[in-house]
């Protein structure tokens, strides 16, 4: 595909509730509050779509697994959510981006694994549900193909945030 201007909020909008409809299809026991934060007055960005929504659709199968897990340990008590917020970034001179971040309320990430999780092929899931392809592979199309950054925040145990920035370009 080629690159063009994109309103970033229908397309985190449309993959939210794809990658939560693909999960429930699989397991109706699952559920979890879905949260979005829009900013309303997103900039377009020239991106390739069909990449960008990848790069998205693994970010929300991630922290929906992860979501998940942590309910089945923890059971009632547990409220998952999952929210997914875009703004914009003040402008400076002429540069601009956008930031879609996706923070989950799931197992976290061990410090122990924190440097490997980007790598290709490295997955903690079991065989047939992960194939640590993922994360590397949102890797390239963010950073090599967008000039963009991915950002990693999480506490083992108790949240994760992934932050993407993509330029307006
Ligand atoms: P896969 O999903 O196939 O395992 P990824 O590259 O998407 O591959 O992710 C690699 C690993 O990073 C996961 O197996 C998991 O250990 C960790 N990870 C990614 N996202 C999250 C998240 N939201 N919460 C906890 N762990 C995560
Ligand atoms: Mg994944």
């Amino acid at each position: 595909g080629s690159k063009e201007p994109v309103n970033i909020n229908n397309l985190t909008g449309e993959y939210f509730k794809l990658a939560y409809n693909g999960l429930r299809a699989k397991d109706k026991t699952f559920n979890t509050t879905l949260t979005t934060n829009f900013d309303e007055n997103l900039p377009l960005i020239n991106i390739v779509q069909q990449d960008i929504g990848r790069v998205l659709l693994n970010l929300f199968n991630n922290a929906f697994y992860a979501v998940h897990q942590k309910q089945k340990t923890i059971g009632e008590a547990y409220k998952p959510e999952v929210i997914v917020t875009t703004v914009a970034l003040p402008t400076i001179g002429k540069a601009s981006s956008v930031i879609v971040s996706v923070r989950d309320n799931g197992m976290g990430i061990p410090d122990s694994i924190k440097e490997k999780i980007m790598q290709p092929f490295f997955t903690t899931k079991p065989t047939g549900q992960g194939t640590g392809l993922g994360l590397s592979l949102s890797y390239d199309i963010v950073v090599k193909g967008h000039g963009g950054k991915i950002e990693i925040d999480s506490k083992e145990g108790e949240y994760t945030v992934f932050t993407v920035t993509l330029p307006v370009g």
